[in-house]
């Protein structure tokens, strides 16, 4: 069979992998030169920036794609695991190491807060519950609503108990809250749900799983850079025949009584398809390459759950000189919290205090970096873009707000230090991906029986048409893009079984 990719982010390199390894005739289309979409390299003077995902977990979710083509990840990629994990910097000038061993953690907890290692241990076994019902009942489905779930017929009398012990309308700060009373480490945890660019006021409580994923399954670091993850998925599509088209853009997903036909390049060729996995934004998908009424009432009727997830800037900056203070990994965190996500998801303005995160992968990996000097990357989460603020004015003044707050928490002499520089705005996300309001990570998560599913992988109107990526199921970061690429592929391989024996049943 023949399958088109829209988009070679991971989710599309994903989807491609698993089904060239089961023998179809797979084509990607990615508009820009390189194929990883948001796992995007910059080099400048010496020095080399992962530009996207920096933080990666569970490396399962990979290796598992790498076996299912016959081949061990570690042939392809070097991982090391970071041990400890982050250094949080809070804005009283204490800090806290988070560890993934037990011995470093307890350690760690005795220092910071010893009146809170209970609650600590008691928020961990939680977070490891949310994950276990997570892994048991969603991931690795592609449901994109209760109805889907329902249909499916494998939830039974236990659907019940699970309502209860995920408790869809309790949101994840209320769930945090009941575990610490120290603020600091409140903060800490609530911080997480940033990995899915959402509020903490907003999200469920389900998405304490997400401190379970990095504690309990680690904190990995390819070496190279988490560029080597494209690097590998690219080489392994070569392996396996995956035809590759770069700089070519997909204009429209072409359908006809009800079915894929194929695609239409910017060039204005039609290349047929007997399906089509769009790893594209799904609001971008449905207004710009499937449009028409339908689209247009999917839009409508689904828009306070395709609302973006949060957008953000980013600074790349080589520095000729060291920061001893940092780690791989950092947080320097705001000092009030709840303006934040207040200011970035209710206000749709950029706080004045930002949380900053930090990649310094000198610290792990010296080829990033010339001697002596540090390639730092630092991350502030910004609403997605709305005529609440204006970026092409305001970006440079912001800018100043993040490094002067990095030389605040211990960087001197960070200014003079930078011998190359650049910045993304979440104008400049929008254009590099085209993703809808320059969201990284999709859509927001929000509680509640329906606002929690993301669109599913399968298209319920059209078919031979799937959608992969952050802005479906399950969701942004990595790990799960990776599963929404394999599992869009699995439902083009369940569609392609179940025609064959209907075929058969008819002859
Ligand atoms: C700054 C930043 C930091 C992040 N940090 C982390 C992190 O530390 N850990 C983590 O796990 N995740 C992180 N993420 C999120 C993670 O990078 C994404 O969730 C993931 O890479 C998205 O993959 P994807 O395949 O869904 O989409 P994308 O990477 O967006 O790929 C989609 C591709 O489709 C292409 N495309 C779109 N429309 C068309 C079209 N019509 N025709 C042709 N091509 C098209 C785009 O150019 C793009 O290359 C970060 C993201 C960013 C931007």
């Amino acid at each position: 069979m023949r399958v088109h990719i829209v988009g070679g982010g991971l989710a599309g390199l994903a989807s491609a992998i698993r089904l060239a390894g089961e023998g179809h005739k797979v084509s990607i289309f990615e508009k820009n030169s390189h194929l990883g979409g948001k796992m995007n390299l910059w080099q400048s003077e010496g020095y080399t920036f992962d530009m996207g995902p920096t933080i990666i977990t569970m490396p399962a979710v990979l290796e598992r794609l790498f076996a299912s083509v016959g081949r061990r990840m570690s042939d392809y990629l070097q991982m090391v695991s970071l041990d400890p994990q982050w250094r949080t910097l809070f804005a009283d000038g204490s800090q806290f190491d988070l560890y993934s061993s037990l011995e470093g953690a307890v350690a760690e907890m005795a220092k910071f807060a010893p009146e809170e290692m209970a609650n600590y241990l008691q928020f961990l076994s939680y977070s490891h519950k949310m994950y276990d019902i997570s892994d048991k009942w969603f991931f690795w489905k592609p449901w994109g609503s209760l109805t889907d779930v329902m249909k499916a017929g494998t939830m039974g009398p236990q659907s019940l108990s699970l309502a209860v012990s995920i408790d869809p309308m309790t949101s994840m700060h209320q769930a945090i809250q009941k575990h610490f009373k120290d603020p600091r480490l409140a903060q800490l945890f609530e911080h997480f749900v940033q990995y899915v660019g959402s509020s903490p006021f907003i999200a469920p409580a389900i998405l304490c799983l997400i401190p379970w994923v990095q504690i309990g399954y680690g904190c990995w670091y390819p070496m190279g850079g988490t560029g080597a993850i494209a690097r590998a998925l690219t080489k392994l599509c070569d392996e396996l025949g995956v035809e590759v088209y770069t700089d070519t853009a997909v204009e429209k997903i072409e359908v006809s009584n009800g079915k894929v036909m194929g695609i239409i390049t910017n060039g204005g060729q039609l290349y047929p398809a007997e399906a089509v996995v769009a790893n594209s934004d799904i609001v971008y998908t449905f207004r710009d390459l499937l449009p028409g009424k339908d689209s247009e009432q999917y839009l409508q009727k689904n828009a306070a759950k395709l609302e973006p997830a949060c957008s953000g800037v980013v600074l790349y900056l080589g520095c000729k000189k060291r920061f001893p203070n940092l780690l791989h990994h950092d947080f320097m965190f705001s000092a009030d919290s709840d303006a934040e996500f207040r200011d970035i998801y209710e206000r749709h303005i950029p706080h004045h205090d930002p949380t900053i995160y930090l990649a310094v992968p000198s610290r792990t990996d010296p080829s990033v970096a010339p001697p002596d000097c540090e390639a730092v990357y630092a991350l502030v989460h910004t609403p997605y873009i709305s005529s609440e603020y204006n970026w092409e004015k305001n970006a440079k003044a912001y800018r100043d707000t993040i490094v002067k707050k990095m030389e605040r928490c211990g960087m001197e002499g960070l200014s003079d230090s930078i011998e190359t520089e650049r910045m993304i705005t979440p104008v400049d996300l929008e254009k590099l991906y085209w993703v809808n309001r320059g969201a990284i990570y999709g859509v927001v998560t929000k509680r509640g029986l329906t606002s929690a599913f993301k669109t599913g992988n399968r298209s319920p109107h059209i078919s031979g048409l799937y959608f992969a990526g952050g802005s479906v199921n399950p969701g942004a970061g990595v790990p799960m893009v990776l599963m929404s690429g394999q599992v869009a592929a699995e439902c083009v391989l369940e569609d392609v079984m179940a025609k064959t024996a209907t075929l058969a049943a008819a002859r």
